[in-house]
């Protein structure tokens, strides 16, 4: 994982962000850099959203440089979705101090994933590729990793680093694969075509109803669908409107992110559902600080924003997102 920050130009930038990441979970800097990049940008409103962690430092760091700021977090989860089915999805969580229970809550599922990255490294090696777990982790004790909050991210990235990596792939699939994106997709997915890294456990996830109990009731947040034009590409716009949205605001889910990527449909989709249930529109760069994470067609710049998310609409969507953690 290198740090970096990279140079590229931003269409449209607004004074705040309310998505990005740290190496407290998988990005590249450390909150006080992410802090001197807000300020370079002229950000005056900034939340950090680790994966599964809270990260406490970056609203302290933030506000003694004149940034305001709140306690976030983006919560692996599951929710309903209709027809029985459950799908895993990304809520951005929001609140001036979080309950404590959802530090242990939190705590939970990267135990989870701890258990299940090292039963991944051992199906790997069973296949051919030279992975432990322990060397797995040396690869990123030096970049300033949490240790405890290592994804499939950090595991591909290690993975097509390696010399046998190549020559694995084409005979797995009759392709050489070095991009850990696509290792990811391939190979490490529940659903992957060819998966040689994936393994079955026990959920390590929770409920989107727990996390709502928790985050909204317990701790006076909000709980934002997170990229829903990505998480929700395979259902599309239409059903998520329809039938999906009604589904997870049912479990407590009271906000709704605007991702910078969102097309015309997925635009006026996310707006409709935000208006028919009151939620909280949340918006944010789901900026990483790495060179291989930024206009990726995914992910921004920090302070990188929806079109719509400009001037007076930005602190607009800033006092509604106050007015609901006050
Ligand atoms: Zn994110």
């Amino acid at each position: 994982m290198k740090h970096s920050v990279p140079p590229s130009p931003e269409t449209n930038a607004s004074s705040a962000d309310l998505h990005f990441h740290t190496t407290l979970s998988d990005g590249g800097i450390t909150s006080a850099w992410a802090v001197a990049e807000c300020v370079k940008r002229g950000i005056s409103f900034a939340v950090a959203t680790e994966h599964d962690v809270v990260n406490r430092e970056f609203p302290l760091l933030a506000r003694f440089q004149g940034i305001e700021s709140l306690e976030g977090v983006e919560i692996s989860a599951r929710a309903p979705i209709g027809g029985g089915a459950v799908k895993h999805l990304h809520l951005t969580a929001y609140s001036k101090r979080f309950a404590p229970e959802l530090d242990l809550l939190l705590e939970w599922t990267r135990m989870g994933r701890v258990e299940k990255m090292k039963a991944q490294c051992e199906k790997l090696r069973s296949r051919g590729f030279e992975v432990t777990y322990a060397a797995f982790l040396d690869r990123f004790r030096e970049s300033g990793c949490d240790l405890s909050n290592l994804t499939n991210f950090h595991l591909a990235e290690y993975l097509v680093e390696k010399s046998e990596t190549p020559s694995l792939t084409q005979e797995i699939m009759g392709a050489e694969v070095t991009n850990p994106h696509d290792f990811i997709r391939l190979f490490l997915k529940r659903d992957s075509p060819f998966p040689v890294g994936s393994v079955e456990m026990d959920e390590y996830e929770p409920t989107s109803e727990a996390s709502a109990r928790i985050v909204v009731a317990r701790s006076k947040g909000v709980l934002s669908i997170a990229h829903p034009n990505f998480t929700f590409e395979k259902e599309g716009a239409e059903r998520f409107e329809n039938e999906i949205a009604r589904k997870i605001v049912e479990s407590g889910v009271n906000g709704i992110e605007l991702n910078p990527h969102a097309e015309k449909d997925w635009t006026s989709t996310v707006l409709r559902v935000r208006e028919r249930f009151g939620l909280v529109l949340t918006f944010g760069s789901d900026c990483h600080f790495l060179s291989n994470k930024t206009d990726d067609g995914r992910h921004s710049l920090v302070g990188g924003s929806h079109p719509l998310i400009v001037g007076k609409e930005t602190s607009f969507r800033i006092e509604r997102l106050l007015a609901a953690t006050a």
